[in-house]
């Protein structure tokens, strides 16, 4: 559905950036009144609480495109991260229009398959290995990479259901060349029993013969060398002092972080996980958690019977996460009751019909 008619320009940001957040608040409030059922607005488990404020449903990536979807909503504002907008636009009814609050919300794991590089180390891979890999891509990849997934006979997994993912695509190939997060990759193919020394791992960054040369000859899985910057953080050093400082604690960490920080931790599990893990905890529970600190402070504050603290002293956010703010919320809002859609996200169609047969080979196995 179109936005209202309008003949006047879109209101430009600057106008909003000095805006005191009484007001701002006041704004989006009438804005989301303003739009009533035609508006949803999506926050992720990272997402700052002045932005979590207003979401309509708090989830992680996956879950939350799954919610625009199922919604009657004409406008989903996502607030989130680039890709994560891109899923929603995949799995979003036709005539459902996806925004990104600020377009710089890009994800530095996502960013770091480009789809030429993947589409070059696939090329060399099956030169030397024949048809014998199935690609399998993390939901924390671009479009185009669950495209080239989807086209190659492969699929999307989760980090809840990654062990699956692995074990449906070693029943139909030898291999499994695994995208964009090597960590998760590592650790998976890891606790699937794959010894760490027959991992290959595909550096874009290197000559193709160059990453080549590093596959061993029989190996099962090539991860790519990806990795997200708030995860790989936390190291297995953090969980001996925890240990030591607060006896009792228990370390829980996301397998996006290294395979020593999780071999280090009791608990390793997505983001569901680690929530379901705390709200189950018995009171007076410890818990120092490896993921990003909007989440883990949320937790804390939900659970003040339990200590729930990151495992990691001087902790950095999700720094794309956080572009997403009141201002740039306020402004995309604004715009839409105004009838300007800013900041939409387009996955074009031959994409999304690709990335739709990986995300459906992911629900055969979930
Ligand atoms: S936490 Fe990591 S994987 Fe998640 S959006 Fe931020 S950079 Fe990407």
């Amino acid at each position: 559905m179109s936005p209202s008619a309008t003949t006047e320009a879109p209101r430009p940001l600057e106008e909003y950036e000095r805006l005191p957040d009484a007001e701002l608040d006041a704004r989006i409030g009438a804005a989301r009144q303003a739009l009533g059922p035609r508006l949803t607005i999506l926050g992720h488990h990272y997402q700052r609480d002045e932005v979590v404020q207003y979401a309509d449903f708090l989830g992680d990536s996956y879950r939350l495109s799954q919610r625009g979807a199922e919604s009657t909503a004409d406008f989903i504002v996502f607030c989130g991260v680039h890709f994560m907008a891109e899923s929603a636009d995949i799995l979003a009814r036709p005539a459902q229009r996806v925004i990104l609050p600020d377009l710089g919300a890009g994800c530095s794991m996502a960013d770091m398959a480009d789809i030429a590089d993947v589409e070059e180390a696939w090329a060399s891979l099956t030169r030397e290995f024949g048809d014998t890999f199935v690609p399998i891509t993390y939901m924390n990849s671009t479009a185009a990479i669950k495209a080239f997934v989807g086209k190659h006979g492969g699929l999307v997994c989760t980090s809840s259901n990654a062990r699956a993912a692995f074990e449906w695509a070693w029943a139909r190939g030898e291999r499994i060349f695994f995208l964009p997060d090597e960590h998760l990759g590592r650790n998976t193919g890891a606790s699937l029993g794959v010894p760490l020394a027959n991992i290959g791992m595909w550096d874009p960054r290197v000559d193709p013969k160059r990453a080549l040369a590093t596959v061993p000859k029989d190996t099962r899985l090539v991860v790519w060398r990806g990795h997200c910057s708030v995860h790989q953080r936390f190291t297995p050093d953090q969980a001996v002092f925890l240990r030591k400082e607060i006896p009792g604690i228990r370390i829980i960490c996301h397998p996006e972080c290294r395979y020593e920080t999780c071999q280090a931790a009791d608990l390793v599990g997505s983001t569901d996980f680690i929530i379901k893990t705390i709200a189950n905890a018995a009171p007076g529970s410890k818990f120092a958690v490896g993921t990003e600190i909007h989440l883990v402070t949320r937790l804390a504050r939900q659970h003040p019977d339990r200590l729930v603290m990151s495992m990691q002293r001087n902790v950095c956010a999700c720094a794309t996460m956080y572009r997403i703010d009141p201002v740039h919320l306020c402004w995309a809002l604004e715009n839409l009751v105004a009838g300007h859609v800013v900041n939409e996200i387009v996955v074009d169609d031959p994409t999304i019909e690709w990335a739709k047969v990986a995300l459906g080979r992911m629900l055969e196995i979930r």
